[in-house]
């Protein structure tokens, strides 16, 4: 055979494994169904500004493994997530921390602040068992009526009492004047995009774009001893045993006449009324300056729409709820028995992975069957 690896799907999970494997003298083909690699972490530059043409990727990690390979194919900027929340016009620091508690309830100490969460929270009994259980249980029910609630519904089309008590459970509550969005111990974005950083990863691999692994899927499969796939595992199965659920997201970007429009990098709505989840402002990602370290003239901002994805749409989250969670389960039996596929990644193994979870996957994956 021509190619000892097919890799279907050229963002960080396919990058990835086809780098340590071409790096072990493997032979690797990948394909894209899309015109450009890097999956959903895809940057472009309008007037100089790199866009996250699918929304906000901040890189930050625990996992010292995964900082010094992604270093190896980009420098990182010190950019800090530290989003403010905008509710009907107030403005709230994030993640929830003594700036959030203070504009919340004019509390200034760290046990005032803890003790208006331990009022609010006794509501809660027991184990929470849903998403609106755990927020109300960690931060009180004031703060999951303006900064989570009406946020939540609009992310995820559901209920807060539908959704899994996981998902709060990424942002941090803190009882210090921290508002760094993570608890990492590196974080930033890379200098020059991702899409560099992607295609150096690739670099000496040859990728073919534009190509639909499923319009000529006996012709790759025959190309190729193993596959790597990292697409959506019901596409895969031809949707046999019905749809998974994912969320979809449409950005509406405009570039604009002026130097700065939010003053931060991302500003969520989490109001129920205004349609859009969030606005970012990419140039804020690497401080507003150009590569050279001047102030750039212009602003490109996105609004971003969150919606429950249809056939043609880009799937972006697993919805990891209890139904869905039993589908994939079923799934994953079926490509258990698939001997000659790997399934990998956020779509691959319906999993909601951060870019260091998925990278920290494919590297084991890669360890594991390389
Ligand atoms: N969330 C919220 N209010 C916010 C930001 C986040 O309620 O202002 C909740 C929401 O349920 C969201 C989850 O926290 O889905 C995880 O947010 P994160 O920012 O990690 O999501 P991502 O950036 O992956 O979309």
């Amino acid at each position: 055979m021509k190619y000892d690896l097919l890799i279907v799907g050229a963002g960080l999970y396919g990058a990835v494994y086809a780098r340590q494997a071409a790096d072990r003298g493997k032979k690797v083909l990948v394909i894209d169904r899309r015109p450009h690699i890097a999956g959903n972490v895809y940057t472009k530059a309008i007037e100089g500004i790199q866009v996250h043409q699918y929304g906000a990727h901040i890189f930050h990690t625990n996992e010292k493994r995964v900082w010094d390979y992604v270093n190896r194919f980009a420098v990182f900027n010190r950019f800090t997530n530290s989003p403010v929340a905008n509710y009907k016009g107030e403005l709230y620091s994030l993640p929830f921390s003594m700036y959030t508690f203070n504009r919340m309830w004019g509390v200034v100490t760290p046990d005032e602040a803890r003790a208006r969460i331990e009022a609010q929270r006794r509501e809660i009994t027991g184990e929470p068992r849903n998403l609106e259980e755990q927020a109300i249980s960690l931060v009180g029910r004031d703060i999951f009526e303006k900064l989570i609630k009406g946020y939540t519904e609009k992310q995820w089309g559901r209920d807060c009492a539908d959704l899994p008590a996981f998902i709060i459970k990424r942002l941090p509550v803190r009882f210090t004047f921290d508002n760094n969005y993570f608890n990492a111990l590196y974080q930033g974005i890379p200098i020059g995009g991702y899409t560099k950083m992607v295609s150096r990863m690739l670099e000496g691999i040859e990728v073919r774009l534009s190509t639909d692994y499923f319009e000529n899927r006996a012709e790759l499969d025959g190309l190729a001893e193993r596959v790597v796939y990292t697409g959506p595992i019901d596409a895969y199965f031809s949707y046999a045993l019905g749809h998974l659920a994912y969320r979809s997201v449409r950005f509406e970007t405009e570039l604009l006449d002026i130097p700065n429009f939010q003053g931060n990098a991302a500003v969520n709505y989490t109001d129920r009324e205004t349609s859009w989840t969030r606005i970012i402002e990419h140039k804020w990602f690497e401080f507003g300056k150009d590569e050279e370290g001047n102030d750039l003239p212009k602003t490109v901002i996105s609004r971003e729409f969150s919606s429950e994805w249809q056939p043609g749409d880009e799937p972006y989250y697993p919805v990891n709820d209890g139904q869905n969670g039993a589908l994939y389960a079923e799934y994953k039996k079926m490509a258990d028995r698939e001997k000659r596929v790997l399934f990998g990644g956020r779509l691959g193994e319906y999993k909601y992975y951060d870019m260091d979870q998925v990278i920290l996957s494919a590297l084991k994956r890669a360890d594991e069957t390389l």
